[in-house]
């Protein structure tokens, strides 16, 4: 058995994990962070850098590099359910810099922040290296093993932190109890190529007991055919053909193109769970992003919250890690800065499945517009939506330094 010691061990490199690791890095903390993957090319994993994302890039000086790598902008979210076409996001009128959702490859943000990380040299990222287990001494996370290339390793830090995901290993070798929200819905992804004289924007219909959203890639549109809980097998047995013909009839503009998607294999089923720990940590350990609270994919704001939980933590950790004293107090800390924007977000996102989403599902015919969803056009309040869904709820700011 290997054995190394760091300040702050990570597993997980996912936008909560990598965002963290990068700032105490900058800040001048040992930290190693842990991803099981050989890389971060993994296709659907949610492709939206929201602008309170992008106002951070630019509080790191990174926005303009960042923005030189290819992406598309969205101005403004729209949804037709069935007649009543409601616009859910305006972004022009933003206080910040991007006034824009950036639709980018996942795999090209994480490798971005990897490559700023690497400049940093108290940063130090493994890849095929998956965390298996806690450590623990006296009652208090030590560390975790890890199964890596090299075979079997201990990293013993003060802090361990897991950034996860939705599965989590340390959540569940820390025996956090969590409640679980429930999710009507998964969703099924594909991608079909994109034409001239295509929309623009983000596309959204609900019709007939279905549900389709689609985001502009440029060259081809990513798909999210929402579908009730578990009713995967049945859209499989139901064929091609008629997935292809309910596809076409959402989105007419598709006719002809859906014939790229000729086998199965093509559609990607993730299935959607909202759930959140009551307690994100416990001595020596801290769980943030999807690993502490998973987040239906309403909305698309899953990585944004990552980032923020990254960031405020980092604000609260990096002179206690400094300093070598992480207390109880630090990490309840960092659940009390991030619980209530999460909290809200997950009760905006459950409303959403709830009252719109589960219902045009399961009763068919053509959906009417919920009342909250129609308030949304009142112009007092029409700001409002664009601004919760591109900033969140008290969107946080850089504050650690730059110690390099
Ligand atoms: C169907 C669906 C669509 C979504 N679409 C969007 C979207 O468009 N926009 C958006 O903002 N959000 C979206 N979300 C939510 C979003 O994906 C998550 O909220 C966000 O990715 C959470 O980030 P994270 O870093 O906490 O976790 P993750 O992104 O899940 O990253 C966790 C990382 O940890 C790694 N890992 C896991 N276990 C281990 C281990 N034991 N050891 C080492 N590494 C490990 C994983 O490989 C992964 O890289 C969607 C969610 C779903 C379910």
């Amino acid at each position: 058995m290997r054995i190394i010691n760091t300040t702050c061990i990570i597993a997980g490199g996912g936008p909560a994990g990598m965002m963290l690791g990068f700032l105490l890095a900058r800040a001048g903390v040992p930290v190693t962070v842990l991803e099981k993957h050989k890389d971060f090319l993994r296709d659907f994993r949610g492709d939206t850098v929201h602008p309170s994302t992008l106002e951070i890039m630019h509080e790191l000086g990174l926005l303009d590099d960042f923005l030189k790598l290819p992406h598309s902008e969205v101005k403004s979210v729209r949804f037709q359910i069935g007649k009543d076409r409601i616009t859910l996001g305006n972004f022009d009128t933003l206080p910040v810099r991007c006034k824009f959702i950036a639709l980018m490859p996942q795999w090209d943000f994480l490798n971005f922040l990897a490559d700023r990380a690497s400049a940093h040299a108290a940063f130090d990222l493994r890849m095929c290296a998956e965390a298996t287990d806690l450590l623990t001494d006296n009652e208090r996370v030590s560390g975790l093993r890890a199964n890596t290339p090299e075979g079997m390793l201990d990293i013993r830090a003060p802090l361990t932190v897991g950034c996860d995901g939705r599965h989590s290993t340390l959540r569940d070798s820390a025996g956090l109890a969590s409640d679980n929200f429930g999710a009507p819905i998964d969703v099924l992804w594909f991608r079909v190529a994109r034409t001239k004289g295509d929309p623009e924007d983000v596309v959204g219909h609900i019709e007939n007991g279905c549900m389709l959203v689609m985001l502009n890639r440029n060259d081809y549109w990513q798909c999210a055919f929402v579908i009730a809980k578990g009713g995967a097998d049945a859209v499989e047995r139901e064929g091609l053909d008629k997935f292809r013909g309910t596809i076409e009839v959402l989105a007419p503009f598709l006719r002809g193109r859906t014939a790229e998607i000729d086998n199965w294999d093509k559609v990607k089923l993730l299935t959607v769970a909202v759930d959140r720990l009551r307690r994100w940590w416990k001595p020596g350990l801290l769980l943030i992003g999807d690993a502490a609270h998973a987040m239906s994919p309403v909305g698309g704001v899953g990585i944004n919250l990552a980032v923020q939980d990254a960031v405020a933590a980092a604000n609260i950790l990096a002179e206690p890690l400094r300093g070598g004293s992480v207390t109880d107090q630090t990490l309840a800390a960092v659940q009390k800065r991030r619980e209530f924007p999460t909290r809200f977000t997950q009760r905006l996102q459950l409303m959403m499945q709830n009252n719109l989403i589960a219902p045009a599902l399961s009763e068919g015919g053509e959906p009417k517009a919920p009342w909250f969803m129609k308030m949304i056009e009142w112009p007092l309040l029409n700001r409002l939506p664009g601004r919760l869904l591109a900033l969140g709820i008290r969107p946080e700011h850089v504050r650690t330094p730059n110690a390099t």
